[in-house]
């Protein structure tokens, strides 16, 4: 595995719609050295999500892991590393919750993002098994925002009010 480049706002690839991936392409080898990468970039980058498209591949594929103790996200509930392939969210809750977002493909900066407090959603494991999971709180939010990245949509686009928009430093 290799740590891979993140791409950028104002790279094209962050405004693709990522394309599905076939179960075929999941039983070779570069699909599952590509996971394996995304995993050791996100978590070298102290991030708790990571979206295909983001590291210069637009494919459906997104990972999240959080930490208790990670440095970007102190105090979150802990989710264990969750890959899904061509995540489908089946049914958001009505109810929204306003929290702070960044994202490692705009550096430096937060917001405060509603976004549904509880999800479903549907696709499948890295080794194409059919994946189904409820998510609430902060693992609802981070698969929101890593689904929207496969459809070219960053968490500024969420944004009711730039206002909230933040530096890092100024938010620590
Ligand atoms: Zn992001």
């Amino acid at each position: 595995m290799f740590l891979l480049k993140i791409a950028r706002l104002g790279h094209p690839i962050i405004r693709e719609t990522a394309q599905s991936v076939s179960k075929e392409e999941l039983n070779i080898q570069p699909l599952q050295t590509l996971i394996d990468s995304m995993v050791e970039t996100m978590r070298d980058a102290n991030g708790v999500g990571i979206a295909a498209p983001q590291v210069h591949v637009s494919k459906r594929i997104i990972v999240i892991e959080v930490s208790a103790d990670n440095p970007r996200y102190p105090n979150r509930k802990a989710v264990p590393l969750t890959v899904i392939i061509n995540p489908v969210i089946q049914s958001k809750s009505q109810t929204y919750e306003t929290g702070w977002e960044g994202c490692l493909s705009v550096p430096d900066l937060r917001a405060q993002v509603p976004r549904s407090s509880a999800v479903q959603v549907s696709g499948l494991d890295r080794y194409g098994e059919p994946l189904e999971i409820d998510a609430e709180g902060f693992f609802a939010r981070v698969i929101q925002h890593e689904v929207d990245h496969l459809e070219g949509n960053v968490f500024l686009d969420r944004l009711p009010d730039l206002k909230t928009v933040t530096h890092l430093r100024e938010y620590h």
